[in-house]
């Protein structure tokens, strides 16, 4: 039998708390851990049945019947998890359809499961139903996504689109988003309910003035979700206060979504009509890359460096149609409606005025042509794009 301190389940685990801690999300006895173990791993350390002695959990779970998890102990320190993993940690299996915990190795001290047991084991069951591979439940009170849930408003699909605008990497570590679950009070059923019932539709809920929960199929997976969503919430903190030159779009949202093979959850990103408050914040570009006069100005502006956001109006619907809501409607576009042009490129600047005329964009900041396209042109004239 070998010994179970080494057991790299158990060393990850210590590993994980240690940093956790490190990381100011764990203060005093906050936070808590859970990873589904197989039984094959843990027969190498231990002998099974070897019953230490069984607790009541206080709900009911069938289909977790005869599961084993590795669980942080309710009370424990997370600074001292590594001190004495055998005291801080325990390993249990649920037994009489999830009424009982038999204690199989751990809580040397006499202690018990944490007392977020019950969200933990309703979140794995419904992560378990979404992903056999999900294995990890953490909970805990990162700073700055707590800090976020007082000022932030707390309508999920708004709280996952600022965190989505602050770093790129969002969308690709946690494309579902972030859960909300309004304050409640914790350790309950009723809590671990209401998580449950989030889990089922993303990997990270966040207890508002309270924490996180998190869940992955190992316990790095699941840290580097939770970091990842924090780290873009002190982002959000640091600059929330302060006047927004540009920021992250739905439109590259969505470039994002394209190049990665990522999709946002349903609806949380905006389709459709351009967002005019977007727009007003930044140059935005439409055009198309089969248009030569659009690869010139392009050309021309990434030449003298100005910051632009491109609406590639051949790549989707969606961008067209938000290019004809401005065609369709202003003055500018008069005379590409009569001689058959389609009017890009049509540039849209911070003050959500439009001009057709790149050159003349350029020549009123002091700027000249630098580069140069020849190449057909789409008009029905053949006078230009
Ligand atoms: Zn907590």
């Amino acid at each position: 039998m070998k010994d179970i301190l080494n057991a790299p389940f158990l060393t990850e685990m210590v590993r994980t708390a240690t940093n956790m801690y490190e990381h100011g999300w764990d203060e005093r006895n906050g936070g808590n851990l859970s990873m589904l173990l197989e039984e094959a791993e843990v027969r190498e350390y231990l002998v099974i049945p070897g019953i230490v002695r069984t607790i009541r959990t206080g709900f009911e779970a069938p289909e977790l019947d005869g599961k084993i998890f590795l669980v942080t102990k309710t009370g424990s320190y997370f600074k001292n998890v590594q001190h004495d993993p055998a005291k801080n940690l325990g390993i249990v299996r649920l037994a009489n359809g999830g009424r009982e915990a038999e204690i199989l190795w751990g809580f040397s001290d006499g202690g018990t499961v944490t007392s977020e047991f019950p969200a933990h084991m309703m979140s794995h069951l419904a992560r378990l139903a979404v992903d056999p591979e999900n294995r990890v439940i953490m909970h805990c009170h990162p700073t700055n996504l707590l800090a976020m849930t007082h000022v932030h408003d707390l309508d999920e699909k708004e709280f996952t689109r600022t965190l989505f605008r602050m770093c790129t990497e969002c969308i690709m570590v946690f494309p579902d988003g972030v859960s909300v679950l309004p304050w409640m009070v914790c350790g309950t059923n009723e809590i671990g309910l209401a998580t449950a019932k989030k889990m089922e539709t993303a990997r990270l809920c966040v207890w508002a003035m309270h924490g996180v929960y998190g869940a992955g199929k190992t316990l790095d997976e699941t840290f580097g979700l939770i970091e990842t969503a924090e780290k873009a919430a002190e982002i959000y903190l640091k600059i929330a206060h302060l006047e927004r030159k540009q920021t992250i779009t739905d439109e590259q949202l969505h470039l994002l979504e394209a190049r990665f093979g990522v999709k946002a959850r349903e609806g949380f990103l905006k389709t459709g009509e351009p967002d005019r408050r977007e727009d007003a914040g930044m140059v935005t570009v439409y055009s198309s890359p089969l248009c030569p006069d659009c690869r010139e100005c392009k050309a021309n502006f990434d030449a003298h460096g100005i910051a632009y956001r491109e609406v590639d109006i051949t790549a989707s619907m969606k961008n067209l149609k938000a290019f004809l809501k401005y065609r369709d409607a202003l003055n500018v576009f008069d005379p590409c409606r009569k001689n058959g042009s389609v009017g890009i490129p049509a540039i849209v600047s911070e003050d959500g005025s439009v001009t057709l005329d790149w050159e003349g964009f350029l020549k009123e900041r002091g700027l000249s042509v630098v580069c140069r396209e020849n190449g057909p042109v789409c008009s029905l004239d053949g006078k230009g794009c």
